[in-house]
């Protein structure tokens, strides 16, 4: 691993480290640090969130240009067309620019419930598609309709055929145009990777091939058969392999072309859903596949289901998310402490007479030379377990309890610091008891929900000393009060972090690719909100730091979850004197992250 925190595994050129920084790869290449600086100047000293929506921007492109290339190398007939999937990030100052940014491809909006709808409704751009998946009332169906009465390109996919008779209800209710309609299947092949269960057999989602005959005579019954346009999958997130998307391509390739010749006249289009990946491991590669052979398997494929059957070769439609949004937020942690660093050596206070153990403790330290650092370390850590068991049946007293855990601490940062770890693999050995604790400023149940839930591995890297070599091995706490806010060190996948005295300098961890999924299931254990979050946007090769958007205030939060604040206050005014009052208020208007008394950097 070295230095560089795996960023050629997981970076995709959005990031580079030069002089020790972290840098992003983009106009006039600013490295984070700086970014973080300006904001922290501004006093936001909190967890913070950064958005680079030319990131996003280049994703979409990326997804344009890999799918019409490989239609043109196919020579295929068909047109690409692509939605983002709606859940992924709803936020606004994610979505405000990715809207913009698709406009000129043609680039819509997947939208999976009512409130989800509304925002494909008001935002995207007239002419590109909306697709609506989802489980649906039949207000959720008139709301398709009317968004289709304003103009939109709207297709509803039916999960189920009561949908379908909702809509022939809203249809003759309202004598309004009928959207598009999509069938999503139930296919018989699942996906693969942690999220495959939203495909196969026993999927939450779709429609059965029983069910498909069904809808398809449902909808000749009434006369609708030409608004069926489009065979809806998604076999899952994060596909790490290709194989389960093409049996899902054949299978529902064949499905497609069944439909169309029992005469679904106006049946153009497969929509494959998301599941295309992006890389989160540092380690080592876990996407086995390129997007360009994504999008050649899928051209390929269906163009050959086309010629076999004998029909027109489908338009094809992605909901590709995570490839889209992850890589482009980065979360940047400030480090509040290191759990070692209370045990330095000026707080070490050998007694006249010291117990013999404790004693040969400090002779460890004082003797040790690079050859003895192995045999020392291991020998202190022996010592140590000794001597807590001695204080535990009262041999020894607090004094020199506390002398023996510095004088151990201090003999594993010397061994670290002799033995200048060349060899990762010799120190991995020692690893379990020699670990650092990083404390940092964030919440990993508000802004990293899926390592917590599901144990999603990101990638992260200190944003600084990249030019230095990480000695200490690492786990990583947050500052909830909850004992699963630990990212805990991994042996097969090692963090290593830098050893800083934090009353001389700042660090910072970024976590990277949390762009998709983590914003909005973040959760506010502990009332901790959303980290301040910023738009990085670049102008004739300067930054612009655009849509700050603060951590929530404690007198908000409480708000969100229905306390009368009216009532908070006016009880504590009551309580307290009129100064300190007016001191509280400033508390209730201020966020719950923790503040650092003193900064290196802020007082440059
Ligand atoms: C969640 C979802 C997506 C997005 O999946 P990604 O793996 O993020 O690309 C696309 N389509 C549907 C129907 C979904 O439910």
């Amino acid at each position: 691993m070295k230095n560089k925190y795996g960023i050629d595994i997981w970076g995709d050129d959005n990031f580079f480290i030069e002089d020790g920084v972290v840098k992003v790869d983009y106009s006039c290449s600013p490295s984070l640090i700086s970014i973080v600086k300006d904001i922290r100047k501004q006093g936001f000293k909190g967890p913070l969130l950064l958005r680079f929506p030319h990131i996003t921007k280049k994703q979409i492109k990326t997804l344009f240009n890999a799918f019409n290339a490989s239609m043109k190398e196919y020579d295929y007939k068909g047109k690409f067309n692509a939605v983002f999937p709606l859940k992924v990030n709803q936020l606004p100052n994610f979505i405000h620019p990715l809207v913009s940014a698709g406009k000129k491809y043609g680039y819509g909006l997947e939208a999976g419930s009512k409130a989800e709808l509304i925002i494909a409704m008001t935002y995207n751009n007239l002419g590109s598609p909306i697709t609506v998946n989802g489980f649906k009332d039949k207000e959720m169906i008139h709301l398709c309709f009317i968004a289709k009465s304003m103009g939109h390109d709207i297709t509803v996919i039916i999960e189920g055929l009561n949908e379908l008779e909702m809509i022939v209800e809203v249809l003759k209710e309202t004598n309004m145009e009928a959207p598009n309609v999509g069938l999503r299947v139930r296919l018989h092949s699942g996906g693969s990777g942690v999220w495959a269960k939203s495909g196969g057999i026993d999927s939450k989602f779709g429609l059965t091939s029983t069910e498909i005959l069904e809808a398809f005579e449902l909808m000749q019954d009434n006369n609708l058969e030409d608004l069926l346009t489009m065979i809806h999958f998604h076999i899952g997130s994060a596909m790490n392999t290709i194989k389960p998307l093409k049996k899902a391509l054949r299978e529902s390739g064949h499905i497609y072309a069944e439909l169309k010749n029992l005469g679904a006249k106006k049946l153009s289009s497969i929509n494959i859903g998301g599941g295309l990946s992006v890389e989160y491991s540092a380690y080592e590669q876990s996407r086995f596949y390129s997007l360009n052979e994504f999008a050649s398997d899928v051209v390929f494929t269906l163009k050959e289901i086309a010629r076999q059957k004998g029909v027109e070769e489908p338009n094809i439609f992605t909901e590709s998310g995570r490839f889209i949004s992850a890589a482009s937020t980065v979360l940047i942690a400030p480090v509040l402490e290191l759990f070692s660093a209370e045990y330095e050596l000026s707080h070490l206070k050998l007694k006249g007479v010291n117990p013999p153990l404790i004693q040969e403790l400090h002779d460890l330290f004082r003797d040790m030379t690079k050859k003895k650092a192995y045999e020392f370390m291991h020998d202190s850590i022996d010592h140590l377990e000794s001597l807590l068991t001695l204080f535990d049946l009262g041999y020894i007293d607090l004094q020199d309890r506390s002398n023996a855990e510095i004088l151990t601490h201090q003999i594993i940062k010397k061994a670290i610091s002799l033995l200048q770890v060349d060899d990762y693999e010799e120190l991995r050995k020692f690893d379990k008891n020699i670990q650092e604790k990083y404390l940092l400023n964030f919440s990993l149940f508000q802004s990293l929900p899926d390592y917590w839930g599901i144990n999603q591995e990101f990638p992260i890297m200190p944003i600084t000393h990249l030019d230095k070599k990480p000695t200490r091995s690492a786990s990583l706490w947050d500052i909830t009060c909850d004992s699963d806010g630990e990212i805990p060190f991994d042996m097969q996948k090692p963090l290593y972090l830098h050893d800083v005295n934090l009353n001389k300098e700042d660090y910072f961890l970024g976590f990277f690719n949390v762009g998709a999924y983590q914003d909005t299931l973040g959760m506010k254990h502990n009332l901790f909100s959303h980290p301040t979050e910023v738009n990085v946007v670049f102008k004739d090769d300067e930054v612009i730091l655009e849509k700050l958007l603060e951590s929530q205030k404690v007198i908000d939060i409480l708000d969100d979850i229905d306390y009368d604040t009216e009532e908070i206050q006016s009880i504590l005014s009551k309580r307290l004197p009129l100064e300190t009052y007016e001191i509280l208020k400033k508390y209730l208007n201020d966020n719950s992250y923790l503040k650092t008394i003193w900064s290196y950097y802020d007082d440059e």
